[in-house]
Formats: C-alpha cells, structure tokens, sequence
C-alpha cells in the first residue's frame, strides 16, 4: 500500500463519529451517577466539602502553597474582590533527597522553611511585627487569630480527603517515596512543621488542582453565576464540578456546610470507562496500555491527555516504518524529496524508546500550514532526529497526529458534554441569560491548535446541547489556577471555621482557634538541617482573563 492509502486507513481508525460522541455521553452520566451513589466504581467522584463557588467579589489576602511533582510553589493573593487579584510568588525545585527522605518531617520541614523565606521576602513587615509582638505576648506564639493567614495548599498526590483541611495520603506518585508520611494527614504534617517555625500561617484548606482551577475560573469570570466545571488537560486529565448534595448518596465521612445544597465533586474522570464500553480501542491504544505501568485503567486518560497522545502516535509510526510495503522516513522518497538529501533516523531518535515523542510536536504539526510543511520538518530534524524528512512523511505525520489529537478533543467533549448535560443548566432559569462557563488549564488545552474548537465541534453534535446550547456555553483558561484557587478555598474554608466556631462555642465543645493554640503550644523548636536550593521570586498583578 502507498503510503498516503495506509495514511488514509489509520486516520480512520482514530474517528470519533457524533454517534459514538453521543453513545459515550450517555454512558459518562451513567457511570457519573453510579459513583455518587457508592465507592469503588470507576468514576471515583470524591466529595472535597467544598460547598460553595466564589462569584468574583471576595476579598482578602491568603496564601497558597503547591506541591506539584517537581516544584514546590509558594504564594500571596490578595484578592481585590472586582474579579481581580495581585499575586506574588516564589517557586523552588524540590531537591531529589528529600522526595525520598526517611522522615516526612524532612520534607514538610522543607516546605515550612520555604514559606518562612515567602513570609520574610514578600510580607516582612507583617512577619516582622508578628515576630515580635510573640516575644512580648504572654500566649504560646501571641499571634490573634485574625492575623494568622489561611492558607490553601494544593497536594496533587491522592489522598482520601474527610474534611476540607484533612487528608489521608494514600500513596505516593511522581518518583515521591517517603513511607513514614502514608496515611497520615498531610495537612497536620505542614501544620505541624509551620508551628515549630513560629509562622502565622494556618493550613485552612487541603485542594485538588481540578478543584482549584474551578475557584479560580469562577472568580475571574465576568457574570453572576459561578463556573459549573473545573477540568485539567494536561499531563494527565480531571475534572471537579458542582454537584447538588441530595444527589450524593454514598455516606460522607467528614463535617461540611450544607447551608448551599451544593459539594464540589472531584471526578477522578480519567479512569472513565475502564471497563471499555464506549471508548474506542485501537490496536496502538491496546498496546500503549499493556506496555504501560498501570494496564487496565486510566483508559479515558490514556486516549485524551498530554502524557500519552505523544506514546500513541510513536506506536502508529513504528508500525509503519516497520512495515517494508511502506515507505516513511525512508530514502525511496528522495526523488521527490525537495530536500535532495537521505532521509535517516538516527539511532536515538526517541520515535524507538516507550515514551520518547513529547505531545508538543503534535501541536507543531497541527499548527504548519506552510506549503512544504518546512516548520513540521525542521523540528522533526531538532527534536526526533529524523533527518531530510520528504514532504510526504511529513504529510503522513501530520495527518495522522491530527488524527489522534482530534480524536482526545471529541473525548475531552463527551466528559465537558455529560456533566453539562446532568447539571441541567441549560434549562435552569437561573441561566437564562448567563453562559455556562467552565474552567480549563494545562498545557494540552492551552496550546494544541483548535483544541476548544474541535470541542465545540463534537458539543454541537450532542443530543440536548446542539447548535444553540453550545453557543451558550464558555470554556476559558483559568489563569494562575492553582495558585488563586486554593486561596479561594482557604477564603471558604476560613468562613466555616468561624461557623463552626461559633456553633462549638454554644455546645462547649474547642473553636478553632484553642484548637490551633494547643498544636502551637505543643510544637518546638529544634534544629533543622538544610539543603542547597534555588529560589525564582516574583511578583505581578494580574488583572481579569481572556474572554
Ligand atoms: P502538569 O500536568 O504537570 O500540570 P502541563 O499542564 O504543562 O503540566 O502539561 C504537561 C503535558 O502537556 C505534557 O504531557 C506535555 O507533553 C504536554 N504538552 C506540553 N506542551 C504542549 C504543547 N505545546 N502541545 C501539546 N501538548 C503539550
Ligand atoms: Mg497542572
């Protein structure tokens, strides 16, 4: 088969048809359905008691830490309560050791120091007079309550969460290991590490990153109503949105405020349909996962985020050069190669290593339209060393990127498409005239060529949304998600701790504040070993988002 018929036939195995778009939002309401009501099903839909969206107009300063997988970031946000917020921050990398420290005081005492710095840097005088009027203060640290900052933090490890500052590490991913820390609550283990410091910083709110990016979107948005959907498409892909409580059926362990009727879910969306109904199932999709360290699940994931769109187009393209009836990247071209030179691949190229096409070429790909494709060619020169590609590989290569990254937008819709559909927005008067906006972020959904176009696309073919109900929903990037989406939280959180204060205060039960007293008269100081580490502080002020 020529190359171009061979391109034609694998393009087409990679069609996501407006039937199976439709069959698989059926099936993602279900499944949606069927985790509210119990534990153990595919969509894992955590509640993250968060029980409320801001709207644009809550002011404050808060801090916000996040623990990502390489870096741990630090920041303040004053939140100016006009949909804008100022912002600084300071980013360090985690050092290698400490991912695998012995103790979890090591790593937690890490991130203390780290805000110590922030504190010291960015807000001197506030740390300064705290400083010393503990000197001078008979009580434990002589902190006031009011003047110790809620801060959000933003742990991307799972953890079962039983309130909204208290989670239960389940295991570690992302190269972490440190065995003393599984099980415990992550939240008191930097509370912890933050009081021996004498910081006036209380861990208020424990947050996902999906969650965070709904906060943050809601703020930033113009409008009266909040985002409905935080999701992220980036390494790997999630979403959180606002569900009613009456339809969370299975037990909730933890205390919430149920005065809004409403609880942010945490999807965990990525392992939809691991049992494979709906999604579809090509023979690179059947051996990405085999070969893969977690075979049978995160299949959505597997088939829409930047960690494996990359994978499953090396599998397609080893097949071919593989196969001797076809030629790609291979010299038999060359005299139609407008480049006059051998093609070649070099012996490390990554196209032969498992995980060796980044994602991002694809939207290179996507984004030449230049007649020769010569940007295309270039970089599959500078990043696969793939040397003198024809014209006609780099056709095959486009197309059949294309192909797949289409392919994960029209599934990114049946996700966006389902929890628009079960929210029944679009017929709640309370949204006549207002969008349903959701909140997106990651580098997938911010970069591909087309990306929210080609989500459009495939939300416009679903029953009960089509051309007008499309036309009524708003996808936008939530800026600095993580950073003002835990303040946000930490704001919410700090609003139930004085209810709750208020209502252990009548029953004679600890407020809050005794409580946070007690942690700090138990900690103490000791000596604290340091490491080398590189800092990147900055500050800006960041006004409202795109559209
Ligand atoms: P994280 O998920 O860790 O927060 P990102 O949102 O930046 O990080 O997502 C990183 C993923 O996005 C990687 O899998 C990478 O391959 C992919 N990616 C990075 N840049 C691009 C791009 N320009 N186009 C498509 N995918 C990209
Ligand atoms: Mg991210």
């Amino acid at each position: 088969m020529s190359l171009e018929a061979e391109t034609k036939s694998v393009v087409a195995q990679f069609d996501f048809t407006d039937e199976q778009v439709n069959q698989g939002v059926k099936e993602f309401i279900r499944q949606m359905e069927e985790g509210l009501e119990k534990d153990g099903t595919s969509l894992s839909q955590i509640p993250t008691y968060v029980t409320a969206v801001p709207n644009g107009t809550e002011k404050g300063l808060y801090m916000a830490v996040d623990l990502g997988g390489t870096n741990f970031r630090v920041c303040s946000i004053k939140l100016n309560g006009d949909s804008t917020f100022n912002l600084a921050y300071s980013k360090v990398a985690i050092p290698k050791e400490l991912m695998v420290a012995k103790k979890a005081s090591d790593l937690f005492a890490f991130l203390a120091r780290e805000i110590k710095h922030f504190l010291q840097q960015h807000h001197g005088d506030h740390f300064e007079q705290h400083s010393r009027r503990r000197m001078t203060s008979s009580s434990p640290d002589g902190y006031k309550d009011e003047h110790v900052f809620r801060m959000g933090f933003t742990f991307s490890f799972p953890v079962q969460q039983i309130g909204i500052n208290k989670g239960y590490l389940i295991r570690w991913t992302k190269g972490f290991d440190v065995p003393d820390a599984i099980g415990k609550d992550v939240c008191a283990l930097l509370q912890e590490e933050i009081d021996k410091l004498h910081l006036p910083v209380k861990v208020a709110a424990l947050v996902n990153d999906t969650v965070g990016t709904l906060m943050a979107r809601s703020y930033t948005s113009p409008g009266k109503t909040g985002a409905i959907l935080g999701a992220i498409f980036g390494t790997g892909t999630n979403g959180a949105y606002v569900e009613k409580l009456s339809k969370l059926k299975k037990p909730l362990a933890g205390e919430y405020d149920n005065s809004t009727g409403e609880m942010v879910i945490n999807t965990e969306w990525g392992s939809f349909d691991n049992q494979l109904n709906v999604l579809p199932n090509t023979k690179w999709d059947d051996a990405l996962d085999k070969s893969s360290v977690n075979p049978g699940v995160q299949m959505y994931e597997k088939r829409v985020s930047g960690m494996f769109l990359g994978e499953i187009l090396r599998l397609v393209l080893v097949d071919l050069i593989k196969d001797p009836k076809i030629s790609l990247f291979r010299d038999e071209n060359s005299n139609s190669n407008d480049w006059h030179s051998t093609t070649t691949i070099a012996q490390n190229s990554g196209i032969y290593r498992q995980w060796g096409l980044d994602t991002s070429i694809m939207s290179v790909a996507a984004a030449d339209n230049t007649p020769e494709l010569s940007i295309l060619r270039q970089e599959l020169e500078t990043v696969l060393q793939i040397y003198a590609p024809s014209l006609e590989d780099a056709q095959a290569f486009k197309a059949i990127a294309n192909a797949i990254g289409r392919r994960a937008a029209r599934l990114s819709a049946v996700a966006i498409a389902a929890i628009v559909l079960h929210s029944g927005k679009l017929s709640d008067p309370a949204y006549k005239d207002e969008p349903i906006d959701i909140g997106v972020d990651g580098s997938l959904v911010e970069h591909y060529p087309y990306f929210r176009d080609m989500i459009f696309e495939a939300l416009r073919a679903v029953e009960g949304i089509g051309e007008e109900g499309a036309k009524r929903i708003r996808i936008g990037i939530a800026k600095d998600g993580s950073g003002v989406g835990a303040a946000l939280i930490a704001l919410i959180a700090a609003g139930m701790e004085s209810k709750s204060a208020a209502a252990t205060a009548a029953t004679g039960k600890k407020t809050n504040s005794q409580f946070i007293e007690e942690l700090r008269s138990e900690a103490r100081s000791k000596d604290i070993p340091m490491f080398t580490i590189k800092r990147e502080d900055s500050e800006k002020a960041e006004t409202t988002t795109d559209e």
